[in-house]
């Protein structure tokens, strides 16, 4: 089968048998979207996390971090106009009590793309039409209805009610605006900067589901990008080429990644310009990221709710301004599963069988090096361990006794790692490894020496 033909269901399978995604509170008969990632999993998502965090923070003299908290002053939500505007339109089945995206299916079953309308415009084009429930197959569907996707929560300090009522946050950047000022006063900053985040983000989702393409929880790493009112459209278009030059960094292919001009109606209620990054999913072209141009919206509509001043001196020019906002957002769970899909390969090998392997980019493969010895002893588990610690600093590094080598082989291409040396007895005279390439399957014979140098130059630069 070719890497574009690829199914969900062969990435859910993998996933689940190599311990890269388990499905959630699976002993209790699991938990509707609930996911959790396993030992090559999290390697996988650290290994992101870090690279970009690295890429846009480090690398950058123009970007500072924070992490903020996931329950923030409710009236924080009031200001963004999450409290106001955060909804989907839903319909409820009249017979088993489900309830689904309307926009969904009426797309799917009338062919009409209802995004951005008005709750009352959808139900009047639905007069006269049927609408069929996805549970029952016949019209038993409510009235559209509008569902606020912020979770809400409940408060022990004050007693139960409005007052006390406090949201899980739905994106991480209304903590960035929060904190804008303090971050101005207290670093080197200089407008055009950014500020950037990593962390978890809740939506009460309708219909979750594409395995952990749509979750009631994700992570999001996201930059907000403070910069002069007149300067936005130039910097917008520098950010979309940084977004490119990221999805090749983790190993992406830039001809899967279309982008769209997100038209006024369908855009999020903060937004007066958005560039999504669409990937060739295997079920369909969806939203990976997204750069949103934010204006002063937030800093403005903060500005005006708590009273206090957020405007921005220019130190050079003395000019007061409102800065505007360049929002570059990328959701950590879809770029794990866009990288496996584009990892993942099954291949039919000369004799015949097949062999399923994740080509990952070495920098975000979850194993960097096998380490494998020949037989559990004379001497070669020692040897290999020795090895094991030297290369460490190359990052995650296994060791593995178990098995026939060729099985151990398939288990590392399974996995993504790039890399297996193999530890034999002439290993033990003559002080040289056998080093299989993942991609290629082809040995070499290198000294022990040399293999910090060869590694490095070869894989890990
Ligand atoms: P969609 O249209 O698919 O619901 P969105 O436009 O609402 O997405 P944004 O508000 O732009 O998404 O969120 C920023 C990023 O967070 C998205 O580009 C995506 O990568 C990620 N994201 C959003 N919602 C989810 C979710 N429910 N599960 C996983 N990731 C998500």
């Amino acid at each position: 089968m070719s890497e574009n033909n690829i199914s969900i269901d062969q990435i859910v399978s993998l996933s689940k048998r190599r311990g890269f995604v388990y499905p959630g509170s699976e002993i209790y008969g699991g938990f509707g979207n609930s996911y959790t990632y396993g030992p090559l999993g999290i390697e996988l998502k650290n290994n992101i996390k870090n690279i970009w965090w690295k890429t846009f923070v480090h690398n950058r003299a123009d970007m500072v971090g924070i992490d903020g908290d996931i329950i923030l002053h409710p009236k924080t939500w009031h200001a963004s106009g999450h409290v106001g505007g955060f909804t989907d339109p839903l319909v409820e089945c009249e017979e088993t009590r489900q309830r689904f995206r309307a926009d969904h299916l009426i797309e799917d079953q009338l062919g009409e793309d209802v995004d951005g309308w008005t709750v009352e415009k959808i139900n009047k084009f639905l007069v006269g039409k049927e609408l069929l429930s996805p549970a029952t197959k016949k019209p038993t569907l409510s009235e559209v209805k509008t569902f606020n996707l912020m979770f809400s929560t409940q408060m022990a300090k004050t007693s139960e009610g409005e007052d006390s009522k406090a949201y899980l946050r739905p994106e991480t950047a209304q903590a960035i605006f929060l904190e804008f000022k303090n971050v101005v006063d207290t670093n080197r900053v200089k407008i055009p900067f950014g500020i950037a985040q990593i962390g978890k983000a809740f939506r009460n989702e309708i219909t979750p589901g594409n395995f952990i393409f749509r979750r009631l929880e994700f992570e999001q790493m996201e930059i907000e990008y403070f910069v002069h009112p007149s300067e936005w459209e130039q910097l917008f278009d520098n950010w979309i080429a940084d977004m490119h030059q990221w999805c090749e960094l983790i190993g992406l292919d830039n001809a899967k990644i279309h982008e769209l001009d997100v038209p006024e109606e369908s855009r999020a209620h903060y937004s007066t310009k958005t560039i999504d990054f669409e990937y060739d999913f295997p079920f369909g072209c969806k939203e990976l990221y997204g750069c949103a141009y934010r204006a002063d919206f937030d800093l403005g509509n903060h500005q005006r709710e708590s009273g206090k001043k957020l405007e921005y001196r220019d130190p050079q020019t003395n000019e007061v301004y409102l800065p505007h906002v360049i929002e570059p957002t990328f959701g950590v769970d879809r770029t794990i599963l866009a990288v496996l899909c584009e990892a993942y390969n099954e291949e039919t090998l000369e004799d015949g069988s097949t062999r399923t392997v994740l080509k990952f980019k070495p920098n975000i493969a979850p194993i960097k090096v096998a380490i494998l010895p020949l037989m559990k002893k004379d001497g070669l588990p020692e040897k290999a361990k020795a090895i094991q610690e030297k290369l460490q600093i190359f990052g995650n590094v296994e060791y593995d006794e178990g098995g026939a080598i060729g099985k151990r082989y398939r288990r590392q291409d399974e996995a993504g790692t790039p890399v297996c040396i193999t530890v034999d007895y002439d290993s033990l005279e003559d002080e040289t490894v056998t080093v299989r390439d993942r991609d290629t399957m082809e040995q070499e014979r290198i000294k022990i020496t040399d293999l910090f140098s060869y590694l490095g130059e070869k894989y890990f630069q």
